[in-house]
């Protein structure tokens, strides 16, 4: 049972029951993705970015230089969507009208805050760092204070988000299903290939077991 939208302007309406707005659903796909795509307006021209991101609860992180010019501008209050897209597979249908691919994805939409104070800034970069390499923030050199002035930290509420997802086989006309021609499905999932050492890393120091047996969760 999906839960009801949180607004109108995160309703899908283009094939609504692939919309999905439970909470549990947003946060699984958020945790499995890496790369986050935030748009928003400068002088009225449209720009969407790619970020990294984390989740800290009911909040998506971003993080960015003092000089990021998205950072700079949402930081005073502007209103921003972050999209999270993880491709499934591809669908490979009898007609060409109907290929398609199977994902999930959420969109968010908000003004997100600054966060100023000491303590929360520094959970969220460590919320922002597991997101990336679960198990890193404990192992790395945290930020120094020069470090900290130079990084600015940004959090966007999900109360306003939305999920969609498709799963399964082509949808073809029913007519077409008597064609002599393949279809199904191809499935499709990023994978971590085999860790490359630093030229400059001193012998005798192995990859720890969070960087060899890296795998990103699946919802
Ligand atoms: C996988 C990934 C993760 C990233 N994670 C972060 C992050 O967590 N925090 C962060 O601050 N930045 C991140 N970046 C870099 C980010 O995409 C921007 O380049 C950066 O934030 C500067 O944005 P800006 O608008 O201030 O740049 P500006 O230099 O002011 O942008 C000016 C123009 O440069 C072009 N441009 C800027 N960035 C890109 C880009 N990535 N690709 C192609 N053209 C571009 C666009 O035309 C843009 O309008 C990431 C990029 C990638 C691909």
């Amino acid at each position: 049972m999906h839960k009801p939208p949180p607004s109108a302007r995160t309703t899908v309406r283009r094939l609504p029951e692939r919309g999905d707005y439970d909470p549990a659903t947003i946060r699984a796909i958020l945790d499995e993705g890496l790369v986050c795509h935030v748009g928003f307006v400068v002088d009225g021209q449209p720009f969407v970015i790619p970020m990294g991101y984390g989740r800290d609860g009911d909040h998506l992180i971003l993080h960015g230089s003092v000089a990021s010019r998205m950072l700079r501008g949402v930081a005073g209050g502007a209103p921003i969507c972050a999209t999270v897209t993880l491709l499934d597979g591809l669908v490979i249908a009898r007609s060409v009208f109907h290929h398609s691919m199977n994902y999930r994805s959420v969109v968010i939409v908000g003004r997100p805050e600054l966060i100023e104070d000491p303590v929360a800034k520094m959970r969220a970069l460590e919320r922002l760092t597991e997101h990336l390499v679960p198990g890193r923030w404990a192992e790395a050199r945290g930020p120094n204070d020069r470090e900290l002035a130079k990084t600015q930290v940004l959090r966007l509420s999900l109360q306003e988000a939305s999920a969609k997802i498709r799963t399964g086989p082509p949808k073809d006309d029913e007519e077409d299903y008597a064609l002599p021609i393949w279809a199904g499905v191809l499935p499709y999932s990023p994978a971590a290939g085999t860790p490359e050492p630093d030229p400059r890393l001193p012998r005798g120091i192995e990859p720890p077991p969070y960087v060899t047996s890296y795998r990103r969760r699946r919802g």
